[in-house]
């Protein structure tokens, strides 16, 4: 990745300047609205090197696509203001699509949302819309938006144009369009290795979480061009802003404390931080108390971390997850679905390899409101409805994971397989002949070989992320992440004697099994699916050459 350093120093440098000739006059406060986006002109926009500077850089560059992630209320939108104001300033068209502001309906078919989106552009360019000249149902909506692209607006444009799209992530909810919609952003990027004319379309997208749609890795824009990802606050640039509200003068010697608590307590968060000290200026209150009082369920902080819970209360999963996370310092592992939600609202973070809650403020309120929940809930309504879903998770029989728990695991795990390059395989492991098993030794002998089989499996599986589950019937599945060709054979070879095995060692008849065993390492398959269906027919390869054998097959 490059970034060029001196550039962004220019940028710092230049804004230090603009607020010095601002700290000599009186500063307007009511121009510094903290809660939404920070005009051009705003004295109280603090650069966050090298973040202005690449983002710039990025833009400059024939066919780029810039990917800008962050959680909501970090600064994105007043970042993307200032990436069209340079736009235009490097002589390039502008165009920007929010997601938020597009009804439900929108996303109501590819058709209807490309419509949309390519109405949208031609209208903030200036040009008449005119779709029906271009759109043509036969070759489908994906071309003929590509064609209305290529034709009627960038040939039509005498300069590169800025299509800056934020909100994506509003698009990963609607999963019959996401795929559709994102690889044609992907496809677009790579016209531009091919002709000038679509090195004239820049992109820059911006979202708030993850991406949560099973992409294959070669149809997503989410691999390609570069990625900007906007970091909180450093003490620097905290201690930057509260000089630009004045706030070294007013605190005297309580500055250098007050400015430690504050960035102990919101990490730099920067609408926090800024409404915080925007609170600061004329105010009479000690700054301990400011902070106290900010953290108040009626305080300037309140009215966010309710918003923020509120969209997360009313899913037990959610809070299950969060009051799993308020125990662990060290952070966790998250199922993807669930870190989607809590990432796109803030109060978690990504670091390295686990999510964290994201600063000693939330961890507070969480700390208090998680209290309640549980103060609310008597102990036994929780151990109920733990109990609850614990039960519908398993098979009543073998008392292992059942089908229901299975797909949600094969679905997670897929999402995985296309954002890593680890491989993942499933195996699907077939009782032989156990009709006749049934016809010969009655039901409830079946009965008890079925929960044999699956503890023999049980215990010669990992913990998780490995996962053994009963398919149905008298059919198992296996699923074990990171796992490649020659290990998967292995582990599958041994499933298959130890059930051989340990059936012959008791009271009854023993049976054996045929194994299928399918390695992907990519997402090459469209979904989980077929990735099931493709272990079924080596499973099948495993009836036909005789059965108690492992069969495996690779999707490369
Ligand atoms: P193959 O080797 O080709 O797999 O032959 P098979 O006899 O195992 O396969 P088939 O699909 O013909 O029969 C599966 C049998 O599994 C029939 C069904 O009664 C039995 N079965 C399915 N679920 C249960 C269960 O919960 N308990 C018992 N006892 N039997 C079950
Ligand atoms: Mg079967
Ligand atoms: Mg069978």
């Amino acid at each position: 990745m490059h970034i060029r350093v001196e550039h962004a120093l220019e940028c710092v440098i230049g804004s230090l300047f603009a607020v010095k000739q601002s700290v000599h006059q009186p500063i307007t406060f009511l121009e510094a609205g903290p809660t939404g986006p920070l005009g051009i002109d705003s004295a109280f926009y603090i650069e966050r090197p090298p973040v202005e500077a690449f983002a710039y850089n990025a833009i400059a560059r024939p066919g780029s696509l810039l990917r800008i992630k962050a959680p909501k209320q970090m600064g994105k939108s007043s970042l993307l203001m200032r990436v069209m104001e340079q736009a235009q300033q490097q002589g390039h068209q502008t165009c920007k699509i929010d997601f938020l502001q597009a009804e439900k309906a929108c996303f109501d078919s590819l058709d209807t949302l490309l419509r949309w989106f390519c109405r949208l552009t031609a209208r903030q360019l200036g040009l008449a819309p005119d779709l029906d000249d271009w759109w043509d149902e036969a070759i489908g909506s994906k071309v003929s938006c590509t064609i209305y692209f290529e034709n009627h607006l960038l040939r039509q444009l005498d300069a590169p144009l800025v299509l800056v799209i934020n909100e994506v992530n509003r698009v990963f909810e609607y999963e019959e369009v996401a795929g559709d919609f994102l690889s044609l952003l992907r496809f677009w990027h790579e016209q531009a290795q091919r002709s000038p004319l679509w090195q004239n379309l820049r992109l820059v997208l911006a979202y708030c979480t993850e991406v949560y749609v099973p992409l294959k890795l070669e149809q997503s824009p989410f691999n390609v061009g570069q990625q900007l990802k906007l970091p909180p606050f450093t003490t620097v640039q905290v201690q930057e802003l509260a000089e630009r509200y004045q706030v070294p003068q007013q605190l005297g010697e309580a500055y250098v404390p007050f400015t430690d608590e504050l960035m102990a307590l919101v990490g730099g968060h920067p609408y926090l931080t800024h409404t915080l000290l925007a609170q600061l200026p004329g105010t009479a209150e000690n700054p301990k108390t400011l902070l106290e009082q900010a953290m108040q369920p009626t305080g300037i902080w309140g009215e966010y971390l309710r918003r923020c819970y509120a969209s997360i209360r009313q899913q037990p999963d959610l809070i299950d997850a969060l009051q799993q996370l308020a125990n662990a310092p060290n952070g966790l592992k998250l199922p993807l679905h669930l870190a989607y939600q809590l990432e796109s609202v803030g109060i978690i973070q990504y670091n390295g390899d686990r999510y964290q809650v994201s600063c000693a403020l939330f961890q507070r309120y969480l700390a208090a409101e998680l209290a309640e929940v549980e103060t609310a809930a008597p102990v036994q309504l929780h151990q109920e409805n733990q109990r609850l879903k614990q039960l519908a998770n398993t098979d009543a029989l073998t008392q292992i994971p059942n089908r229901r728990a299975f797909d949600l695991r094969l679905q997670i795990a897929w999402q995985r397989l296309s954002q890593t390059t680890e491989p993942l395989t499933l195996m699907m492991c077939d009782i032989d002949h156990f009709k006749t098993y049934n016809d010969t030794y009655g039901h409830l002998a079946g009965d008890q070989c079925l929960r044999q089989v699956a503890h023999i499996l049980r215990t010669n599986t990992r913990t998780a992320p490995d996962f053994v589950a009963r398919f149905g019937g008298e059919e198992f599945a296996v699923i074990l992440p990171n796992t490649d060709l020659l290990a998967a054979e292995k582990r599958a070879e041994i499933l298959r004697s130890q059930i051989s095995t340990q059936t012959a060692r008791g009271d009854m008849p023993r049976v054996t099994v045929s194994i299928g065993v399918a390695v992907a390492f990519s997402a090459t398959n469209q979904t989980p699916n077929q990735f099931i269906e493709v272990a079924d027919r080596v499973l099948y390869e495993s009836k036909r050459l005789g059965r108690d054998r492992v069969t495996v097959i690779s999707l490369l």
